[in-house]
């Protein structure tokens, strides 16, 4: 067995692998990363963010394509399958995987493909895909191996017809009808990207609200699109099984409702990557999910380990696992680079797409922050109407005597992007974050950004 001595090595190749890895190395740390799959960029790149956003905007074209009448004279609706949408997200991640695998090169980051574990604090142990078994010596380790779907027992995960978030990028035909339990953001993703396919969906939510945690008009926006595009909502269900069969799949719900499709998909939680860790052998326990504690270092039990990603919990997103891991390796190096992420903003690639940082109304509400509110409609503004994108809002709340901005909540076309504007101006300080500045600040025309201002005067004309 071969034994590599490093500064600094990282289980996983994902964003918050990435973070901690490069962070480590430009400040000089000699680093090693390991994966088990044979390409490096983690899930993130390989089977969650990137391939479900090419999905999603390859299923805009079409959506896009089929509705704007410019198009409609040239050709009759088109129809795509899901492995023709599929083969676009496909390319995406090769490029991802080239250029990922060019910064660990550039950095002189070593690379090692194959499932690491704790040997001791100090040392893992890599078995490679062709069983060879590597010993790496660490000073410092950082965890970041992810998460997968949950996968309860009673639900057979190996019948042809049955899918999770993972297992579905292997779906080779496009069903007719399919059911996705669970609408949260996975579900309400894939529940927007196989309606606008033209595939009937029915959404199971086991509570009353689409996203609870959304401002309520938002959520309430989404629901009505989705209908409109075809998704039934079942609210407050739950499964009782699953019924595999040769010519479908049928749901049983504890309600006594039965639904019958063509393929069932579950996006119902997930489970931290931890079971093949060998964290017995350090003394690390993990919680119900699988998911590792750790300190607002990114620290473990063990004080030479750390951990971060989608391994240690909230919010398990791409953006902010990336911060984490970037900071776990902040805390090693101490290069003033560390921060605790915890002002994460809301990306949510539904159709329509929504975004928002900050408090909602019901959260000022509830602590009795005196808040008013300025809108803007995409409807009505020129950029929305040249790119044919009515659909849509950004909604600002502010405090009504200091005018600080206190939320940013939008919907539709670009609001991923639109809501970054609203970040920065509320993690200005002093006068600086208040709604004062899209009044005062002159926008290119046309822009989506205008809807700032239009949403600012929108709100200042509320006050008295
Ligand atoms: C369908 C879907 C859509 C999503 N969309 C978004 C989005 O739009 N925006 C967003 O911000 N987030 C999104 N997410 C969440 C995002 O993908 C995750 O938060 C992110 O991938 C977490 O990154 P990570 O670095 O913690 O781990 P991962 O990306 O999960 O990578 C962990 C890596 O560690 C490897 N590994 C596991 N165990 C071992 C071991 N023992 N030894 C070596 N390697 C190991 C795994 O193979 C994997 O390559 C989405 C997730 C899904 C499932």
């Amino acid at each position: 067995m071969a034994v590599y001595n490093y500064d600094v090595v990282v289980l996983g190749s994902g964003p918050a692998g990435e973070g901690a890895a490069m962070n480590a190395a430009k400040a000089g740390r000699k680093v090693a990363v390991v994966d088990s799959r044979r390409e490096v960029g983690g899930n993130c790149t390989h089977l969650g963010t990137i391939p479900s956003k090419a999905l999603r905007h390859s299923v805009r074209q079409i959506m896009q394509f089929n509705t704007n009448p410019m198009f409609r004279q040239i050709g009759e609706p088109r129809w795509f399958s899901f492995p023709d949408v599929l083969k676009s997200a496909e390319r995406v991640i090769a490029k991802q995987v080239s250029s990922r695998t060019g910064y660990y090169a550039r950095n002189r980051i070593d690379v090692f493909f194959g499932t690491g574990s704790f040997a001791d604090e100090h040392t893992i142990e890599v078995v490679c895909a062709n069983g060879v078994v590597e010993k790496l010596v660490a000073k410092q380790i950082v965890i970041a191996t992810g998460s997968r779907p949950y996968r309860p027992l009673d639900v057979d995960f190996n019948h042809s017809r049955i899918y999770d978030s993972d297992t579905i990028l292997s779906l080779g035909h496009t069903p007719r009808r399919i059911i996705i339990y669970g609408a949260g953001v996975i579900g309400s993703e894939y529940a927007s990207i196989f309606s606008g396919l033209g595939v009937l969906v029915d959404l199971i939510d086991n509570r009353d609200q689409l996203l609870s945690f959304l401002d309520a008009e938002i959520s309430d926006a989404l629901s009505y699109h989705l209908r409109t595009n075809n998704v039934l909502i079942r609210h407050n269900e739950e499964y009782e099984s699953v019924e595999g069969l040769d010519n479908g799949v049928i749901l049983h719900l504890k309600s006594g409702k039965k639904i019958k499709a063509d393929a069932f998909l579950w996006c119902n939680g997930r489970t931290g990557n931890t079971d093949q860790l060998g964290l017995e052998n350090i003394g690390i326990k993990v919680n119900s999910r699988g998911q590792i504690e750790v300190d607002q270092n990114y620290r473990t039990q063990v004080s030479n380990v750390y951990a971060a990603g989608d391994v240690i919990g909230w919010p398990s997103l791409a953006s902010a696992a990336a911060d984490q891991g970037r900071s776990a390796a902040g805390s090693i190096v101490d290069n003033g680079s560390w921060r605790f992420v915890d002002d994460v903003p809301t990306g949510i690639y539904t159709i329509p797409e929504i975004s928002s940082i900050g408090k909602n109304e019901r959260e000022l509400t509830q602590a009795k922050i005196p808040y008013e509110v300025g809108k803007a409609f995409f409807k009505g503004m020129a950029r929305a109407q040249i790119s044919h994108e009515p659909v849509g809002m950004l909604k600002l709340l502010f405090h009504r005597e200091t005018l600080e901005v206190l939320g940013v909540h939008c919907f539709g076309y670009q609001a991923s992007e639109i809501v970054h504007i609203g970040q920065a101006i509320m993690n200005q300080k002093g006068e600086a974050n208040t709604i004062k500045y899209f009044v005062n600040t002159t926008f290119n025309y046309p822009t989506m950004a205008e809807a700032y201002r239009v949403a600012a005067f929108d709100g200042l004309n509320r006050l008295f």
